[in-house]
């Protein structure tokens, strides 16, 4: 089966948003068994798109497009789509009374504008769309079908899952599994993979989601979808037993939200104690919904003051190894134990940059501490390379990864 997708509109042209349509689709049908030929970007111009609706026609079986569907004068597709299947543009019933329904629905009455949006090349089929006012449709050019979608992701997503599968080829559906790494570098993982072996025809991507890589399984194409299924779990398998502690994690659970659940499930309580991350760590472990089952305390001590007022880091340490130190991270972490009654705390203090580094503390240099649970304590200095962002992100997983190895949570799904 032969897709190819056109996504419209001028801000797509002049670098204003990023076509994230056309990349979401494309993995989408990719897992769905489905390659993507090609993807156009069109301005909304009437020619430009219907000449290639009509070129792409010829030669595919389905076409995605996105965008141009609104109420504005530059929202051209449906008359762009009629002028390309050769059919006139004629206001829809169907479509009309969905508009007319979605805007009676926020109190409004309707206008002859949000009623253009019905306005749709003759012999459309209406796709209702659930979560906005445009109402998308198909339309058959020559013997290709074309589905037209809204630019809005939250509306185009929600009608691909529900139109576009229907219409693949039925059991070409691929089994996907995605394994979370954190620890090693890409190539350093590339490395470590490359020496296992892997059921034939599994095909094995990368994605690096700074500092977690993500190993990405599909099932071979047109592999029988329990065979598929058992082939990937077989490749997930051997990779975990091959890379051991790091692979943390199946799915979708990213590192934050892994370190916080195996928190949860042994009932213990943490406390963060932050210099140069400046909260990141604990904004990290509450974008999950749930952190108050295991977080109890975060305080940002960027001052000095700070440090010895909150945490009671005492200010001879302070004098004596300056801020970046793992003397006065572990005071940190002690104190923030303290204060937030926590069974064990984290602490970061360190040079994000891009100023402020020396010769023997240059940028990226990051002093951690761990304070319990227990006895136990820890401290480690590790210098991150890279931009300010990259230098707090990889410091806050750095604690997270102490923390983790602190309470002895293991590797592969086990919390
Ligand atoms: P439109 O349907 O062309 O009126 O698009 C409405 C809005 O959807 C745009 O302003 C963008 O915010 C968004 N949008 C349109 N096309 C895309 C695309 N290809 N990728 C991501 N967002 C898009
Ligand atoms: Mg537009």
């Amino acid at each position: 089966m032969r897709v190819e997708i056109l996504s419209i509109g001028n801000e797509l042209l002049s670098g204003a948003i990023v076509d994230t349509n056309s990349a979401w689709m494309a993995e989408r049908l990719y897992a769905l068994g489905a390659r993507v030929e090609a993807m156009h970007t069109v301005a909304d111009e009437l020619e430009a798109v219907a000449e290639v609706l009509r070129r792409t026609a010829a030669r595919c079986d389905l076409i995605l497009c996105t965008g141009g569907l609104g109420p504005t004068e530059d929202d051209l597709t449906a008359e762009a789509a009629a002028l390309a299947a050769g059919v006139a543009l004629e206001r829809n019933a169907e479509a009309a009374a969905q508009v007319t329904e979605v805007v009676s629905g926020y109190g409004l009455a309707v206008t002859e504008r949000q009623l253009g949006q019905a306005d749709l090349p003759a012999g459309s089929a209406v796709l209702r769309n659930h979560h906005g006012t445009a109402p998308a449709f198909a339309l058959t050019i020559g013997a290709c079908e074309a589905l037209f979608f809204p630019g809005p992701p939250r509306e185009l997503q929600p009608l691909f899952e529900r139109e576009v599968p229907p219409r693949l080829p039925a059991g070409s559906a691929r089994s996907a599994l995605q394994l979370r790494t954190f620890g090693r570098s890409e190539s350093r993982l590339a490395d470590l993979v490359r020496a296992i072996e892997l059921p034939a025809g599994v095909e094995l991507g990368y994605q690096v989601a700074f500092p977690e890589i993500l190993l990405r399984l599909l099932s071979p194409i047109g592999a029988e979808r329990e065979e598929g299924a058992r082939q990937v779990e077989e490749a997930a398998a051997r990779l975990e037993a091959a890379l051991g502690e790091l692979v943390y994690a199946r799915g979708e659970l990213d590192f934050p939200t892994f370190f916080g659940e195996a928190l949860a499930t042994r009932g213990l309580k943490l406390a963060l104690a932050e210099s140069c991350t400046g909260g990141y760590a604990a904004k990290l472990l509450t974008d999950a919904p749930g952190a108050s089952r295991f977080l109890t305390f975060s305080a940002v001590t960027y001052a000095n003051e700070a440090k010895v007022g909150v945490l009671g880091v005492s200010p001879a340490t302070l004098e004596a190894k300056g801020a970046v130190s793992e003397e006065v991270a572990l005071e940190m972490a002690r104190g923030a134990r303290r204060v937030g009654g926590a069974d064990l705390a984290l602490a970061i203090t360190g040079i994000a940059g891009p100023e402020g580094g020396t010769e023997e503390k240059p940028v990226g240099t990051v002093c951690f501490a761990v304070s319990g649970p227990g006895e136990h304590e820890l401290c480690l200095t590790r210098t991150f390379r890279g931009s300010r962002e990259r230098i707090r992100r990889g410091g806050a997983f750095t604690a997270f990864e102490l923390g983790r190895q602190a309470i002895g949570a293991g590797a592969g799904r086990r919390l």
